[in-house]
């Protein structure tokens, strides 16, 4: 989501005239976007900073935007006086009217609310990958999950209007594009504010037939609002990717009533069969948070008979780590350091051989995959499954790259599948 804000401030650069550089050096304004879904990122921030000072002279006005530049606010012209600009993701939209400021000698501007009703939307947007284009359906989060810095750092949730949606996508597939992903934070608690009020799952099938449009891919689901249609539309039209990403965290329920999750293992769980049960076999990957605060060794054990229940095709997982101005850094209990290590790599370790076990079991298979690169070794492409899989492969062509190609399965690694181009 942040690479795509990125593609979209961009996008408002290009617009006002401004050209892209290759390096800080040559560039007389510089946006330094920022996520804090890492742990210190605002101290990463700070010493970034402090390289472009070092490293630049002065000369060039520096922005910070993105999740950073709206917790830390103001303070930053504080701890770093040499920068000019202070943007929220929640105000991007306001990201014109405050480069007009800048470009009328205004030393310093600010965009930090976050109380909007308004999306962003740009007229250009820059993409960086010349088959798969990102389109944000959603912006900000009325969740309160208790880890989560989102609701306070992009805002309310906003859906975009479906009309405007649907005729970027077609501008897209007249541009070339074969590939969208749909991107919020809870992408599927889409509410079109237009007369129409498509669900999103007939912005999925209405996407779907644009012509030239051969995937439709969305993150992330938040499994309370994934409801049967969408399962319904997957199986409906193969453009659909059959590949749902749902978020669980936890496998205990208590632990998820404390990180108010709003569902209960069980509940997630009738979510997990809702999709199994589609005609068509698709693939699910999820998040998983260890070491909650007062999470006990039985809860953790939930959390990895989860894994054995649910067999992910892939699984991201991290340590708890506090961030500011959420609930869950008042919570008693931390889980010591080593704790959180040593859940995390049982959990790791388990994820990997239920990995490989459905990966070995694809053998013979055949896959269509949208190639999108070529490997160091001779004859060898690399490219995506509809349901998301990476899959390097053997080919005696030399003209595939960007087209989908039919590919046997014959081995896997324990990340990705190996197989051969086939004409079959
Ligand atoms: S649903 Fe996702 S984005 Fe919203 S608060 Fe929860 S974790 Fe954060």
């Amino acid at each position: 989501m942040n690479e795509h804000d990125s593609e979209k401030v961009a996008g408002v650069l290009l617009a006002r005239g401004y050209r892209q550089v290759e390096t800080p050096e040559s560039a007389s304004l510089i946006l330094y976007n920022t996520c804090s879904i890492r742990e210190k990122a605002a101290q990463k921030l700070f010493s970034r900073l402090g390289v472009y000072r070092d490293l630049l002279g002065g000369e060039q006005k520096i922005g910070v935007l993105g999740c950073v530049a709206q917790q830390e606010g103001e303070a930053i012209f504080a701890r770093a006086p040499w920068v000019s600009l202070v943007c929220g993701s929640a105000s991007y939209r306001n990201l014109p009217q405050l480069l007009a400021q800048l470009e009328a000698g205004e030393e310093r501007v600010s965009g930090l609310g976050i109380d909007t009703d308004e999306t962003f939307e740009t007229e250009v947007t820059r993409r960086d990958n010349p088959w798969r284009a990102y389109i944000t359906i959603i912006e900000g989060c009325d969740k309160a999950c208790a880890y989560c810095v989102v609701p306070f750092t992009r805002g309310p949730e906003r859906s975009r209007d479906s009309a405007r949606i649907l005729a970027e996508l077609r501008k897209l597939a007249e541009l070339g594009y074969s590939e969208v992903q749909f991107l919020g934070q809870t992408v599927n608690s889409y509410a079109d504010p237009s007369p129409r009020k498509m669900r999103f799952s007939e912005l999925l099938l209405e996407a779907a037939q644009v012509p030239g449009i051969r995937r439709v891919r969305f993150t992330t689901s938040h499994p309370r609002d994934f409801t049967p249609d969408i399962v319904a539309a997957i199986d409906a039209h193969p453009g659909i990717c059959n590949h749902v990403h749902l978020p669980v965290q936890s496998g205990s329920t208590r632990v998820l009533r404390a990180m108010q999750r709003t569902y209960s293992r069980d509940e997630y769980l009738e979510k997990i069969a809702m999709i199994r049960g589609a005609r068509r076999r698709t693939a699910i990957t999820t998040d998983i948070i260890v070491g909650f605060p007062g999470e006990s060794e039985a809860e953790f054990d939930e959390t990895l008979s989860l894994l054995d229940v649910v067999k992910y095709d892939g699984v991201f997982s991290f340590k708890y780590s506090p961030r500011p101005n959420t609930p869950a850094t008042a919570m008693p209990d931390a889980i010591p350091e080593e704790e959180k290590s040593r859940r995390l790599s049982l959990l790791q370790e388990k994820q990997r051989r239920i990995q490989i076990e459905s990966l070995r079991g694809l053998a013979g298979n055949i896959f269509e995959v949208h190639v999108d690169g070529k490997s160091k070794k001779e004859n060898h492409w690399h490219g995506h499954s509809s349901c998301n899989r990476v899959v390097n492969f053997a080919s005696t062509q030399d003209d595939i790259l960007g087209r989908y190609v039919a590919v046997r399965v014959n081995g896997c690694t324990p990340n990705s599948l190996l197989g051969e181009h086939t004409s079959n």
